[in-house]
């Protein structure tokens, strides 16, 4: 059958969503001769958070061929190297999540279970000293990784902080360069075609009617098209994941520039610190069953390391996702297509999955059923497999406290609870390749969260315990001095991509 390719496609939306799908659909499609309109409403605008990322938006930005450096400096963004999450186990507590391979394999074991098995016998050195990210987001320092083998600082993997109103803007500039074309307009209307349902055209209040092939949805929470127009439906997840509301706010920056984000429990919900340049954003993630507006804002404000640059401004949110985030001729991308708590700073990530997977799945106006089905499973997949990590986070913890009760206490994804259930047998995790987080990274949730294995895998018995002991204190040492050679983060950027004064 001959291809009948897609000739326009129109973006609803002008947040990180729909700019960094229009940068990635402008790089990728240039050579079709496909238009690439997009629409948003400065009225309305956009939620203005998101400053916190994870590793694959670095890969991301270098396929679209962006400067890093220029990046960093216009968009007055940081380095990220791990988060810590201070009082989640119980207060007083802290851990990391380090970004990046920590340890060693040996005859297909992995460190870790050597590591428990070391523990076990009471001479296991700090998990934290096996991983270069995690000691030195610890020391506020930063580099990217170097050549060299053998090394620790080879294994350097790194994300940014971000201003995301900034970055907004930087994609803009580099999707309007490549060609797509920006309307100042809001969508008042959307109609559908009599026959199958698919959108027809949109009409905005300035009485333009836009017609296109493909529809992007990223007008946010709203779904404007996705929802309001196409009626797809909404997963909640409220149950497993019960913040529903969150109040933001900048401070001013008062200590030394820290290379990792924080995450910081409090009595209903948890606290974001994350570190820019210019300033420092805050965030608290809160039920509101259990605390008024008025009380958050006072917990905020109180939680700040500066003085706030503003009045924090607050958000509402059911976490969850679409039931489907293509449906017919539309495709939701960003907060459109679903909300998960921003504990693991997962929205900008699953936004790129998005674009790219609609990249790898472009469809042609016949739009095949197949094609829209494999995108779906794809992102339903993601989306709860990122639920599952977030919802470890909760419901693994020490604290006391209704909120906290209630997140122990709750029934768990099914997939969640054989994860879990397998980790307290053997200390293992197995998990599908495609999956975002890597078996380390829930090592170090789990063990962080204080979730005790009843042994260790068996194969790391080819080995005494105290002969591993040497062998991991020979890695932690190393690891330790070559995160002593690395520069302290500010004085990194200062070097290779200091933002202008404002
Ligand atoms: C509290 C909170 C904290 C977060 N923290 C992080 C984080 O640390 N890291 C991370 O990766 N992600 C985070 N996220 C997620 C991240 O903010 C979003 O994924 C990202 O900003 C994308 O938002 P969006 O573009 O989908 O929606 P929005 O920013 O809401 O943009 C919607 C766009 O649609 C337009 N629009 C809406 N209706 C219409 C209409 N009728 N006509 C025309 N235009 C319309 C608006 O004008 C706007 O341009 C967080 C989210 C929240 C809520």
């Amino acid at each position: 059958m001959p291809v009948d390719p897609v000739r326009s496609i129109v973006i609803v939306g002008g947040g990180t969503a729909g700019w960094m799908t229009a940068a990635t659909l402008a790089h990728y499609l240039h050579g079709l001769g496909c238009r690439i309109r997009l629409v948003e409403s400065a009225e309305i605008g956009t939620v203005g958070v998101g400053e916190s990322t994870i590793p694959p938006i670095i890969s991301h930005l270098a396929a679209l061929g962006i400067d890093e450096n220029d990046l960093v400096r216009k968009i007055q963004a940081t380095f990220k190297l791990s988060i810590e999450f201070k009082d989640w186990t119980r207060p007083g507590h802290s851990y990391l999540h380090p970004f990046g391979p920590t340890g060693f394999q040996r005859n297909g074991v992995d460190f870790t279970a050597y590591w428990l098995k070391c523990r076990e016998a009471g001479v296991a050195p700090s998990l934290e000293a096996h991983s270069i990210t995690a000691v030195a987001a610890r020391q506020a320092r930063f580099m990217r990784p170097v050549d060299l083998a053998n090394s620790p600082l080879q294994h350097i993997t790194y994300a940014l902080h971000l201003d995301a109103t900034r970055l907004a803007a930087y994609l803009r500039g580099y999707a309007e360069t490549r060609g797509v074309a920006r309307t100042e307009g809001k969508v008042r209307a959307v109609a559908l075609r009599s026959e199958d349902g698919f959108i027809e055209s949109i009409a905005l209040e300035s009485g333009e009617r836009i017609e296109a092939d493909l529809y992007i949805d990223c007008t946010g929470f709203r779904g404007v098209l996705i929802e309001d127009a196409l009626e797809t439906g909404y997963e909640d997840w409220t149950r497993w994941l019960p913040c529903d509301r969150a109040m933001a706010v900048g401070c001013e920056r008062t200590g030394p520039l820290s290379s990792h984000t924080q995450a910081l429990a409090r009595d209903v919900g948890w606290q974001w610190r994350i570190p820019l340049q210019h300033r420092v954003g805050n965030g608290y993630v809160y039920n509101s069953q259990l605390v008024s507006d008025d009380g958050a804002r006072e917990i905020l404000l109180s939680g700040l390391e500066g003085k706030p640059l503003r009045e924090p401004l607050a958000l509402r949110f059911t976490t969850g996702r679409r039931r489907l985030s293509w449906n017919k001729n539309c495709v939701a991308i960003g907060l459109s297509a679903g909300f998960l708590e921003p504990l693991e700073s997962t929205g900008i990530h699953l936004i790129q999955r998005g674009a790219f997977l609609l990249v790898s799945l472009f469809p042609d106006r016949s739009f095949r059923q197949a094609d829209i089905d494999a995108y779906n499973r794809r992102m339903a997949f993601e989306y709860e497999r990122v639920r599952d990590f977030l919802v470890a986070h909760y419901s693994q913890t020490h604290r006391e406290g209704e909120f906290w009760r209630y997140c122990r206490e709750m029934e768990l994804p099914a997939s969640l609870k054989e994860r879990l259930e397998l980790f307290r047998s053997y200390g293992r995790i197995i998990r599908d390749p495609a999956e975002l987080f890597s078996e380390q990274s829930w090592f170090f949730i789990l063990t962080g969260q204080d979730v005790r294995p009843a042994g260790y895998d068996p194969r790391a018995e080819d080995i005494p315990a105290g002969e591993m002991r040497q062998f991991l204190e020979r890695i932690a040492e190393v690891v330790g001095r070559c995160a002593a050679t690395m520069p302290r983060h500010e004085d990194f950027i200062a070097q290779n991509c200091a933002a202008p004064a404002l």
